[in-house]
């Protein structure tokens, strides 16, 4: 079966290997054991499910919460060549006939439903007249209400272990909470399931998170560093983004806004223009997000601080769905804090104290100092063991700690104490600054001994370290006027008891360092830049998003490899057969004319990484297991004799196997053992000479090996 998920998974979907668990979640399907599969988003999750589909009888049936999401799941598939349909309320009465028409031929092998259609008694009366494979959930954890996205119809799928007794259910998910999964288990009734959860790392996301001082400023200088590339810039509230789109938009900036205060059509033209990449950058609230499959989102930009950690990695998770670098920074500020704290304190008393711990959490790791990956990881209940992980502004060292932490927080917070809590974080800067503005003069604070204190250093740092501080609750914001004044807390530092934690961030020089050197190794951008544009242009000509045609992976791909035929064509990553056929010619030419024009090098052989799975050996197992001779089997995988007898060994020691007949006959075999009494069977040269040459090694191999298992030794 292996072996032939091996061919699927080249011939529909152009790859040449699984992501990590991919195989052990395909496994389950493969084997009817209910499952829950944990992975991160961009893990796979849904090869997971639709790889299998097509090598087992019958059709798979999945559940997927968002109606908006199926079509371009399923033009996805139809574009590799995969038989898959949906029935949902977007489709007219004679449209869903005719998909049920094909159903009931057999010619469907993935049916994506939502839950609600699905649980129709009318529905599963349908179902059953049918060969069912099995039935994915994806989006699981909408069952719980402990999740972020609970949808009360994902209960009553707990019916389907019912209706269908024989058939596995399969969920898959990206929260990586105990109580989720525990829900999960229970809500789908899942019988003695397997849990598969992958690591939550997101290795090809880079992380920064500093302090907002300009808010304009910093938002643009990260949108000029991803030119022509999507984007989503997330605010806390409505009237954020509205202003911000339009600081965006007088720069010159094509920026489109999404919130709840939109009508829905503005909503979905704004949403539709950034998945087919008419626009790049998308400015938002939370609201977005949820009904995105883009797999090409470069960059995610939090201008203000979401209001907890899973909220925080599920945003960023969004970007490098396609496994190549996106950076997500983000731009926080005590005022954050504050906001998200008058909005939590007019829920009930629980739900305020929950969502304030998160805050709090969510607080502490922006001014924390530890590796945010790590941070993140952690925050989930999982292990990270890397030193450095290369993609972070505090393992990049973009942020430092300060070494003289104590005394510039005793300053700054002198500073306060003489102002006595009746001034803004505006005016501390400047008094600490020694600024002459017309208000520092009026109150005569430029008299005051803390005038000037921090002179040397730049406003930018001086309001960060006041955020900072607040963040930690040395000082604290009060009033209409967000004055500043001490805590209690605050007092201690005066005397040395607590030294607050205070970050700089350091400039740097080298943005370059955080690009991701190796997913451009080798491309030539002008080709890429024309293969986006023929992409755009098929994509166009379908009706259908740029990534449903090829990912940016592939096009990376193809600019890197440069392939002028159809044959070097498919060896690029994601190219299956049927996108080769579809779109190979115009791609191939368009790298030939290109290569051509500019006396570049075409079909680059790149040094072909180590296979991490053998097919050879794969399919030499399944011959084994049909009991054909060596030679048979050497000539079917085109591998040496020698190299088959070692695949041959591995066989008999991993399937136990103890009668050596179907290999080597019986006189042999009784030979090799009774060489072996004489001379030990630690060593085979011995052997091999006893019996005078004449008997091959890989014979007695596999004699010694199914001896091995019939004594146990
Ligand atoms: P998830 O649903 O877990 O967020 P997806 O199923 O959308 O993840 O897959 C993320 C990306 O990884 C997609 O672009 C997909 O084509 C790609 N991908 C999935 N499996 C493989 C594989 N075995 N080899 C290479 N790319 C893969």
């Amino acid at each position: 079966m292996m072996i032939k998920l091996y061919e699927i998974l080249k011939k529909y979907w152009g790859y040449d290997n699984f992501l990590p668990l991919q195989k052990e979640a395909i496994e389950c399907v493969l084997n009817n054991r209910d499952s829950v599969v944990v992975l991160p988003t961009g893990g796979g999750k849904s090869l997971c499910f639709q790889s299998p589909a097509m090598c087992m009888e019958g059709m798979a049936v999945v559940v997927s919460p968002l109606i908006s999401l199926m079509k371009d799941q399923v033009d996805t598939l139809n574009n590799c060549g995969v038989p898959a349909a949906f029935i949902n309320s977007s489709l007219s009465v004679e449209e869903k006939r005719v998909v049920a028409n094909a159903v009931f031929q057999g010619r469907i092998k993935l049916l994506y439903v939502a839950p609600e259609r699905l649980i129709l008694d009318s529905f599963m009366t349908f179902l059953k007249q049918v060969q069912i494979s099995f039935f994915a959930i994806d989006e699981a954890h909408c069952i719980s209400m402990w999740g972020h996205d609970f949808r009360p119809e994902y209960r009553k799928l707990s019916i389907l272990k019912s209706a269908f007794p024989g058939t596995s259910i399969h969920a898959f998910t990206a929260t990586a909470t105990k109580q989720v999964q525990d829900d999960i288990v229970q809500g789908l009734k899942l019988d003695d399931p397997e849990v598969i959860i992958g690591s939550f790392d997101r290795s090809n996301l880079s992380y920064s998170v500093v302090p907002r001082d300009d808010r304009l400023k910093q938002v643009c200088s990260i949108i000029d560093e991803h030119k022509n590339e999507s984007g989503i810039i997330y605010c806390i509230r409505r009237a954020d983004v509205d202003e911000l789109c339009e600081e965006l938009l007088e720069k010159g900036y094509k920026a489109l806004p999404y919130h709840a205060g939109l009508s829905d059509t503005e909503r979905k033209s704004n949403q539709d223009a950034f998945i087919r990449d008419e626009a790049d950058i998308i400015v938002a609230t939370i609201a977005f997000g949820m009904g995105i499959d883009k797999s090409n989102i470069r960059y995610i930009i939090h201008a203000g601080m979401p209001k907890s950690l899973e909220n925080y990695q599920q945003e960023t998770g969004r970007a490098g769905r396609d496994g190549l670098k996106a950076d997500c920074h983000l731009f926080f500020s005590g005022s954050d804090f504050a906001i998200w704290k008058f909005i939590l304190s007019n829920s009930d008393a629980d739900v305020t104290n929950a969502g304030l711990k998160k805050l709090s959490d969510m607080y502490n790791f922006c001014i924390n100092s530890m590796c945010r990956h790590k941070a993140i990881v952690t925050y989930f209940g999982q292990e990270f063991d890397k030193e450095s992980c290369e993609a972070c502004d505090i393992c990049l060292n973009e942020v430092e700690q300060l070494e003289d932490s104590l005394i510039v927080s005793q300053k700054i917070l002198s500073c306060v104490a003489r102002l006595k809590g009746r001034f803004g974080a505006v005016h501390v800067v400047r008094v600490l600054a020694g600024s002459k503005e017309k208000r520092i003069l009026k109150f005569g604070h430029d008299k005051q001994s803390t005038w000037g204190l921090l002179s040397h250093e730049s406003r930018k740092s001086i309001r960060s370290w006041i955020e900072q501080l607040i963040a930690q609750r040395y000082l604290q914001r009060t009033g209409e006027y967000n004055a500043i004044s001490l805590t209690e807390k605050g007092w201690l530092v005066f005397k040395g008891e607590e030294t607050p934690n205070l970050l700089k961030t350091v400039e740097k020089a080298d943005k370059q360092s955080r690009k991701d050197a190796k997913a451009w190794d080798g491309v030539d951008i002008n080709l890429f830049d024309i293969l986006k544009s023929l992409r755009r242009e098929k994509a166009d000509e379908q009706g259908v998003p740029a990534f449903v045609v090829f990912s940016d992976a592939s096009l990376r791909d193809m600019a890197r490899k440069r392939p002028t035929t159809l044959k070097g064509f498919l060896k690029i990553t994601g190219v299956g057969q049927k996108k080769c056929a579809t779109y190979g010619k115009d791609f191939v030419k368009a790298i030939s004319d290109y290569c051509d024009n500019n006396d570049i090098e075409t079909n680059i052989q790149l040094k072909r990484k180590r296979r991490k799975v053998n097919t050879a050996k794969l399919k030499a197992f399944e011959l084994f297991e049909q009991d054909i001779s060596i030679p048979e089997v050497a000539e079917s995988v085109d591998r040496a004799l020698s190299t088959v007898s070692n695949y041959l060994e591995e066989y008999i020691k991993n399937e136990g196997i103890d009668d050596p007949s179907p290999w080597v006959d019986a006189e042999t075999d009784e030979k090799i053992l009774e060489a072996a009494e004489e001379v030990g069977m630690e060593r085979l040269k011995p052997i091999f000479e006893f019996l005078n040459g004449k008997i091959d090694y890989s014979l007695i191999r596999i004699s010694l090996a199914c001896f091995r298992n019939r004594s146990n030794v």
